[in-house]
C-alpha cells in the first residue's frame, strides 16, 4: 500500500521524487506543512507531476460527515480510516483562539465509564500522518484565521499511543509552525506516558483527567486507576511539575451527585495543590451508556467557588458542540465500515476546550 501523504517521512518523500530536481521534495513538504495544500492544488509544480503525485500520495482521512454549531463556529468531522475504522476530530472557533481537537486512537481501550469513546471499546492506533492530517483538515477549515490550539482530547487515550502522538506533535511544531505551549495532551494518568513526556524538550501542556481523588470512586470512573493509583500518580505529577517546570492541569467532569460534593472539592484541593495545578471543570456531557447527569449550573459554580476558597485555581470551560455530539467524551464515531453496528450518537456530546 501507497503511504499517505502525512505520513510519509522526508526521506520517503525524496526517494520519490528521485527523478525531480532536488528542490522538489521540499517543495512538495512545504505544500503539505505549511500551505496545508493536496498535491493537485501546487500550482509551482508541473502539472504531470501533480497528477502523478495525486496518484501516489492518497490521503488517509474519506471525510464520511461534517456537522457544523454553534451558529459555525464548531465543525465535527467523521473521518474513515483505511481498513475502516472512524475517528472524530473537532474544531472550534472562539473570538481570541481556534481550536483543533484530535484523535489518537479509533476508540479507546480506558473503559472509562462515562465517555463515549470508552463504552465503544479499542478498534486501532493511529499513524503519525493520520493525526497530522485531522490538524491540516482543520488548519485549512479554519483559514482565513489561525489555527492556534491543538488538543490531544478527541477519540483515544494519546498515551497509549505514545510513540505515533510524539512523531505528530514533533511534526506539528517542527514543519507545521505550531508552538509546543499551544499544544496539550490529555491522559486519562498512563503513568510511563508522564515520565515520558517529562523527558522531552518540547514543553507541550500535560493535562490529567482526574474526575476523582480518592480511590474508591476513581476506581469506579477510571478503571486504569487500579494499575496506576492516585498516590503513583500524584509523584508522576510531581516529578513532572519538578523537572519541567511546565503547568499542569487536571480535568474534572462534573457528575451530578457523584464527584461534586463538598468533599469531593475538598479532596480535589488536597490533591492540587502541592502540585500548584489547575483545574478545568466541565460539567458532564450526556452519553448513552451512563445515565447520571452533569452538573446543574448553579452546582458547577458552586464547586469552582468551593476550589477557589482553597486556593485552586479552575475554570469552567464552555461546552461547544453539544447538539452534534462533539463535546468531551461524546466522540462515539461507528466502528466498524461500512457495515455500521452502531449507531451515532444523536443527542447531545460535546467537544470543549482547554
Ligand atoms: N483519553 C484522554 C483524552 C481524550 S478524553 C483522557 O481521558 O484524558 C478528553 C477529555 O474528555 C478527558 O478529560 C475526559 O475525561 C473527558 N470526558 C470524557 N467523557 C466525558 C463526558 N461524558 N463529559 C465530559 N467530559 C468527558
Ligand atoms: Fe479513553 Fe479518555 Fe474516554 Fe477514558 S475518557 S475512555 S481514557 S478517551
Amino acid at each position: 500500500m501507497l503511504p499517505t501523504r502525512y505520513d510519509l517521512t522526508p526521506d520517503a518523500l525524496g526517494e520519490l521524487l528521485a527523478d525531480q530536481p532536488a528542490y522538489r521534495a521540499r517543495q512538495v513538504w512545504e505544500g503539505l506543512h505549511q500551505r496545508l495544500l493536496a498535491p493537485d492544488e501546487m500550482t509551482d509544480l508541473p502539472t504531470a507531476l501533480r497528477q502523478r503525485l495525486t496518484q501516489e500520495l492518497p490521503t488517509a482521512l474519506t471525510e464520511r460527515d461534517r456537522t457544523i454549531a454553534d451558529d459555525g463556529q464548531t465543525t465535527k468531522w467523521l473521518f474513515e480510516l483505511d481498513g475502516g475504522a472512524q475517528v472524530e476530530t473537532v474544531l472550534m472557533a472562539y473570538p481570541d483562539r481556534v481550536t483543533a481537537c484530535v484523535s489518537s486512537q479509533a476508540g479507546c481501550a480506558m473503559g472509562c465509564t462515562f465517555c463515549a469513546t470508552g463504552q465503544a471499546g479499542f478498534t486501532r492506533q493511529l499513524t503519525t500522518g493520520e493525526i497530522v492530517e485531522q490538524v491540516a483538515v482543520a488548519a485549512r477549515a479554519a483559514l482565513p484565521r489561525r489555527l492556534s490550539r491543538i488538543v490531544f482530547m478527541g477519540m483515544g487515550e494519546p498515551m497509549a499511543n505514545y510513540d505515533r502522538v510524539w512523531a505528530a506533535i514533533r511534526r506539528l511544531h517542527g514543519d507545521m509552525g505550531f508552538s509546543a505551549r499551544h499544544l496539550t495532551v490529555s491522559t486519562v494518568g498512563l503513568v510511563p506516558g508522564i515520565k515520558k513526556m517529562t523527558d522531552e524538550d518540547l514543553p507541550v501542556n500535560l493535562a490529567v483527567s482526574l474526575h476523582a481523588a480518592n480511590d474508591t470512586l476513581r476506581n469506579e470512573l477510571v478503571p486504569i486507576n487500579k494499575r496506576y493509583p492516585l498516590a503513583v500518580l500524584a509523584e508522576a505529577c510531581r516529578h513532572y511539575v519538578d523537572t519541567s517546570g511546565r503547568r499542569l492541569s487536571f480535568e474534572w467532569a462534573l457528575i451530578d451527585g457523584v464527584n461534586d460534593r463538598p468533599s469531593d472539592a475538598a479532596e480535589l484541593a488536597e490533591f492540587a495543590r502541592p502540585l500548584r495545578a489547575h483545574v478545568n471543570l466541565i460539567p458532564l456531557n450526556p452519553t448513552p451508556g451512563y445515565l447520571v447527569r452533569g452538573t446543574p449550573p448553579e452546582g458547577v459554580r458552586g464547586f469552582r467557588n468551593q476550589l477557589t476558597r482553597l486556593g485552586i485555581n479552575a475554570t469552567v470551560r464552555v461546552t461547544r458542540g453539544s447538539e452534534i455530539a462533539a463535546a468531551c467524551g461524546q466522540l462515539a464515531a461507528p466502528q466498524t465500515a461500512p457495515v455500521r453496528l452502531r449507531t451515532r450518537v444523536s443527542g447531545p456530546a460535546s467537544s470543549s476546550d482547554s
